[in-house]
């Protein structure tokens, strides 16, 4: 049985570089679950396929996207995201696929398209996946479920300094209305809803150094 890491959590709680940090310590591979929506947001952007908010509410469009997200030619190779032969690394990370990935993750069509491919992710010798269905649905059997948490005035703050240090110019109260926003929609989408398992761990990371929350996983992991 190949063992699971799962990392769920709101926008900007920290869940990607903390998966990263204890997957690096076990040698274990990693799954961003969240690059897989940012993806579809931006091959529909690339395809002409509308994603704001009305043009979902069509049934033809969700259908198109759920097959857009069935057929993602993306491939992962040496720490960067292609798509379709373009790198497409920094393209997914602006706040803009971040938007457009909350408005599509919502798409059951979406969600059940990404299944199988975040499930082939498992392999040996194990997997830390981040996101936010990762223990409830995708995962459901993974031996550690962690919930990470962290207020919304820190994460925005957080995401800022990332934003800033890359050259990216950005205001916090933009950034804060919206992963609001995102946490909103997040928690009430009727398909896998932001929500921590019943079996997941919770973690507050407000006031805590990345090495401390990896130690704490680590010591979960090793109890
Ligand atoms: O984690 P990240 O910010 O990259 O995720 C982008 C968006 O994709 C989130 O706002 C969320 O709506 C969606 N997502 C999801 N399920 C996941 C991972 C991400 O619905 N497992």
């Amino acid at each position: 049985d190949i063992p699971v890491i799962c990392i769920d959590g709101p926008t900007a709680s920290g869940k990607g570089t903390l998966a990263t940090a204890v997957a690096e310590r076990l040698g274990y591979h990693v799954l961003d679950s969240g690059v897989l929506y940012r993806l579809v947001g931006l091959a529909a952007e690339r395809q002409g396929i509308p994603t704001d908010a009305a043009s979902l509410t069509q049934p033809a469009v969700a259908e198109r996207l759920g097959q857009l997200a069935a057929t993602l030619p993306v491939r992962f190779d040496a720490g960067r995201v292609w798509l379709d032969g373009e790198d497409v690394s920094d393209a997914v990370r602006t706040e803009s696929a971040g938007m457009a990935a909350s408005r599509v993750s919502a798409l059951p069509p979406v969600r059940q398209a990404l299944l199988d491919l975040q499930r082939r992710f498992r392999a040996l010798p194990g997997l830390v996946a981040d996101g936010r269905d990762m223990g409830t649905v995708i995962f459901p059997d993974a031996a550690l479920k962690v919930f990470l948490t962290a207020s919304a005035e820190q994460r925005a703050n957080r995401r800022h300094k990332q934003l800033i240090s890359k050259g990216i110019p950005a205001r916090i109260e933009d950034l804060l209305a919206d992963l609001k926003a995102r946490d909103a929609r997040d928690m009430s989408r009727q398909d896998a809803p932001l929500k921590p398992a019943e079996d997941a761990l919770p973690l507050d990371n407000s006031a805590q150094s990345i090495e401390e929350s990896v130690q704490q996983v680590l010591a979960w992991w090793q109890a």
